[in-house]
């Protein structure tokens, strides 16, 4: 990893914006935490990485060995925890499968279509985000676990089914192959998805644990509520029988400080069984894979369209793919009133 990847991968593991504006030229999205970390007082950080380059760019801050910002970064990086770039094990270029077109048959409904043909394919190299997030559930009891997040780096879109795949693969630590990389999201805008399907899970997790825990809650709720009742039923008791007004004041106060205290107690007793949930980014994994790019033709009546899928030699599968309209994945292709293929039920809303 040279100087360059490195600073850009530190700052979008940091989930920043980063661009590349030129030849060794990146621009980066400063949020003000992060600037005001590392002391910039701008929100654009123009980062050259090549001496000539940093002179032809007045405002870019030149980064080499022994720079003081590339020392500041690696001390932050390392404290960040691990980052690791992996790769698709093996050299030879993946081939669809011999039963392509059956697949499409069965995975996918043309509507209204011949069945398409397949008119080229070729390979790409994808990456894959894991974000490990360390989350720690705090209750009466404390959990902490660490959450995986995977996203796809074209589509944004989170595909844990995909993990356990790559734990029976032994990765590569650099790029057997010289497939072309395929643009991505950017990175930011994958984090943020991370982070949304992460509120999902820990929610769930949360819920799961105040689950497990409710039993214990209400025995202890039950208990307190014995407690007062017989408190307040004793006090109640002797304001029946005395006489004397001093004391029944007395027993007045002593019984409202009893139901606030009832009311305290329990409130206690429900936020320590809640569970609230921290959780931060531990660690990063990029999975670089190939998938095949299939390029279609299709039929609809008189008129043909081309249409594009991927296969994806991990899972031996056809990917289903995103609507241009809702983002969403869909398997029943249709076909807007400018001829885009989206999903049938972005049809019916504008038909
Ligand atoms: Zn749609």
């Amino acid at each position: 990893m040279n100087n360059r990847e490195f600073v850009t991968a530190y700052f979008r593991r940091m989930g920043v914006v980063v661009e590349e504006t030129g030849f060794e030229l990146v621009d980066v999205l400063l949020p003000a935490e992060l600037a005001a970390q590392f002391e910039f007082n701008t929100e654009v950080l123009r980062l050259a990485f090549d001496y000539e380059v940093a002179q032809e760019n007045p405002g870019s801050v030149f980064v080499t060995y022994g720079s003081h910002l590339l020392d500041r970064l690696t001390r932050a990086a390392l404290k960040l925890g691990r980052f690791v770039e992996v790769f698709w094990p093996e050299a030879d270029t993946p081939h669809p499968p011999v039963r392509l077109e059956r697949m499409l048959a069965d995975e996918f409904d043309f509507v209204k279509c011949r069945a398409p043909m397949v008119e080229r394919w070729l390979v790409h190299e994808h990456v894959y985000y894991r974000f490990d997030f360390r989350c720690v559930f705090q209750s009466y009891d404390k959990v902490e676990e660490i959450t995986p997040v995977l996203v796809d780096g074209r589509t944004g879109w989170v595909q844990n089914e995909l993990l356990a795949l790559w734990t029976h693969i032994i990765p590569a630590g650099e790029r057997l192959y010289h497939w072309p990389r395929l643009d991505g999201r950017p990175p930011a805008e994958i984090y943020h998805q991370a982070c949304r399907h992460l509120d999902h899970l820990a929610g769930e997790r949360a819920d799961a644990l105040e689950a497990g825990s409710a039993a214990h809650r209400d025995r202890e709720l039950a208990k307190m509520e014995r407690y007062f009742a017989e408190t307040i039923s004793t006090t109640m008791r002797r304001m029946s029988k005395t006489e004397d007004a001093t004391r029944r004041q007395r027993l007045e106060q002593q019984l409202a400080a009893a139901k606030t205290d009832r009311r305290r107690r329990e409130k206690d007793i429900r936020e320590r069984y809640t569970v609230s949930i921290q959780a931060g980014l531990d660690g990063l994994v990029l999975y670089h894979q190939p998938k095949i790019e299939l390029h279609l033709r299709v039929q609809q009546r008189n008129k043909t369209f081309p249409f594009i899928l991927y296969y994806n030699p991990l899972d031996g599968r056809i990917e289903p793919p995103l609507c241009p309209h809702c983002r969403r994945p869909f398997r029943r292709v249709t076909r807007d009133p400018d001829g885009t293929p989206c999903c049938p039920e972005c049809i019916s809303l504008n038909p």
